[in-house]
Formats: structure tokens, C-alpha cells, sequence
């Protein structure tokens, strides 16, 4: 059997779910008539206290929007060097925002208050007007690791201070809360927006959330509708949605424990030099000059296992739904022999 931990986004819906989709209401939700959509959008809404959601296609899109809804041309965002909306958007804050980028040097992919202190331009004419702090959590670059909340509101304050509004990219914020022991409701307080993904650990084929006030969502179905992501009978997908939150929250403790576990293995293989701490779904580890990252990905194919290049001589590698016991285990048994 094929071992597929490219990415947690590879997973396929269940019969269950498959069932769910398909007896799903739907309309045309271009026109607002799609109930199934409705629904999902008021869970999101009500699942982080917040007043309004929209369903988008995917998780670059509800950042994107939520980067616009926050920013005008000519102002700066300020976000972690490692943060998927500056790294694997293709550019979307210049593209679509017209905005320059403050990157920090945080701790994988996270950031501290002071950071943000210093990082948040003067009010004067030599410089962009800094708009929006974007956090990202769990941090994908970052091996999956996750803020303490207390670094958040930490992070908040200084926001406030300065009255810029907060965006959280939180396309695995479900691995982090199961990390930790905040709910969604705390994330809607401290955040503007917040972009979840459904068709990450959630196991949904497509789609995401974003999160916010009445006033930011109303624009941001604009913003949806101008790039295109605006779709018709789209409840079938939504109902995946309902049926991912209701029922593959919970499961997401089996993808940590076995990505430990994973990640446990592969440090024990002489050519990797470092792992970074696996906190949550996430391995990505660095190999020494002794294979070149290429060979060993193919080595690895050639044994029925998939992994992603992830920078130079570094590999990532992702647990999700799809990855059962009998996988982990197949997974051991064959990178011990290696
Ligand atoms: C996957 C991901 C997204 C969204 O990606 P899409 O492929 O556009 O859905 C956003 N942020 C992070 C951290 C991600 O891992």
C-alpha cells in the first residue's frame, strides 16, 4: 500500500461523507440560496463567536481576501518569514493588495510582541503605513508549531496599541487547539478575521472559511465574486465542510501521535542531520551531504513512500486521515530497513 504523506491535503472524503455530500440542499449560493452553504457559513460563525463567515475555494483565497478587506494599495503587512501567505500565495499581497510585506525572523514561523513593536513603521511620510499583523498557527514552515495564547494576546496588545487589525492563517488552527487548551471562541476575540482550511487535517475535498464581523464578510463576498471564487450549487462541497467539523476534529490527537512517531524514526536514520520539533501533523527535517534530497525522496518512492522537498536538502512530511496504524506501521518497518 501507497504512503502518501505529501501533504495532509492528499486525503480523500469517506463513504460517509461522500454520503453526506450527496444528499446535501443546495442553490444557487451565488444568489445566496445555497442552504448548505448558509449552514456551514453560520456553524463557522457561531463555532468562533463571531458575527459571519464566508465558503471559499481554498485557504489562498480567504487570506487573500481577508489581506484586502484590511489594506490599501501602497500599505504594509507584517508577517513571519516563513508564513505561507508571503511564501506559497504566488505573490498575492503585491498582486492582489498592492501591499509591501514587513517579514520577521521568528521561532518557526512564530513571533513575538516585541518583534512586532519594532517591526510597525512610524506615522511619517517615509514609510508604508503598517495595516495588518498576520499570524499564522499552526506554522507550516515551521513544522507545524504552535503559539501559547498568552504570546498571541501578548502580540494583540501591541496591535491595539497601534490600532492595526489582527489576521490569523489558521489553515491547521484545529491541530493547534488540539495542542492546547483554548477554544475557537478565545481565536474569535483575539482576531479579525481568521481563514480556516477544510481540506486539510479536516479530510474535506475542498474548501475554506473565513471568519469575521458582518461588515468585513459583506465586503468580503465582493472581494469573492472579483476573483472569481464565487460559486453556484456549491452545498455539495459545503456539506463536506459540515460533516469535516463535526465529526474529524476530535481524530486530528491520532495524526500528532503518529507524526511523533514518524518523526521519531526518521531522526534515528544516520543522513538526517536535524528534525525540527514535530508539534503538531508536521515533520520537516534537513539531511546531511551524504544523499542528495532528490535521491532520497526518490529512494523513499521506490519503497511506496511520498514525501515533499521542502528548500534545499530539507523534506517535509505531513499526517492526515489517510494515514492509518497499518500505514504507520508499514511506514517504521520500512525506514528501519533503509
Ligand atoms: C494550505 C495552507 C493554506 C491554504 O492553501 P490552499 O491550498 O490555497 O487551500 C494557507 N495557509 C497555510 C499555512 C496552509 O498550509
Amino acid at each position: 500500500m501507497l504512503i502518501d504523506l505529501r501533504s495532509d491535503t492528499v486525503t480523500r472524503p469517506t463513504e460517509e461523507m461522500l454520503k453526506y455530500m450527496m444528499q446535501a440542499p443546495v442553490g444557487d449560493d451565488v444568489l445566496g440560496e445555497d442552504p448548505t452553504v448558509n449552514a456551514l457559513e453560520q456553524m463557522a460563525a457561531n463555532l468562533f463567536g463571531r458575527e459571519a463567515a464566508i465558503f471559499c475555494p481554498s485557504g489562498t483565497m480567504t487570506n487573500q481576501i481577508a489581506i484586502k478587506l484590511h489594506t490599501q494599495p501602497g500599505d504594509e503587512v507584517i508577517c513571519d518569514r516563513m508564513a505561507h501567505i508571503y511564501n506559497f500565495e504566488g505573490g498575492g499581497i503585491a498582486f492582489n493588495s498592492s501591499c509591501s510585506v514587513r517579514l520577521l525572523n521568528g521561532d518557526n514561523g512564530r513571533f513575538t510582541a516585541e518583534q512586532v513593536r519594532e517591526a510597525i513603521n512610524p506615522d511619517n511620510i517615509h514609510h508604508a503605513p503598517s495595516k495588518l499583523i498576520a499570524l499564522e498557527n499552526t506554522c507550516n514552515k515551521g513544522g507545524g508549531a504552535y503559539y501559547s495564547f498568552s504570546d498571541i494576546l501578548a502580540i494583540k496588545a501591541v496591535a491595539h496599541e497601534g490600532g492595526i487589525p489582527m489576521h490569523l492563517d489558521g489553515a491547521r488552527l484545529f491541530n493547534a487547539l488540539e495542542e492546547t487548551c483554548e477554544t475557537p471562541v478565545e481565536y474569535g476575540l483575539a482576531f479579525d478575521t481568521i481563514s480556516i482550511c477544510l481540506s486539510k487535517g479536516l479530510g474535506a475535498p475542498v474548501g475554506s472559511l473565513l471568519i469575521g464581523s458582518m461588515e468585513h464578510i459583506k465586503k468580503a463576498r465582493r472581494y469573492r465574486k472579483v476573483m472569481g471564487g464565487a460559486m453556484r450549487q456549491a452545498g455539495y462541497l459545503a456539506a463536506a465542510g459540515i460533516y469535516a467539523l463535526e465529526n474529524n476534529i476530535a481524530r486530528l490527537a491520532d495524526d500528532h501521535r503518529r507524526a511523533k512517531a514518524v518523526g521519531e524514526a526518521i531522526g534515528k536514520l544516520p543522513c538526517v542531520k536535524r528534525v525540527l520539533p514535530v508539534d503538531s501533523n508536521i515533520i520537516i527535517f534537513t539531511l546531511d551531504s551524504s544523499v542528495l534530497d532528490i535521491n532520497f525522496l526518490k529512494q523513499l518512492k521506490s519503497k511506496g513512500i511520498l514525501a515533499s522537498g521542502f528548500g534545499p536538502q530539507t523534506i517535509r512530511m505531513v499526517t492526515h486521515l489517510d494515514f492509518t496504524e497499518a500505514h504507520l506501521n508499514q511506514f517504521l518497518s520500512t525506514i528501519r530497513q533503509l
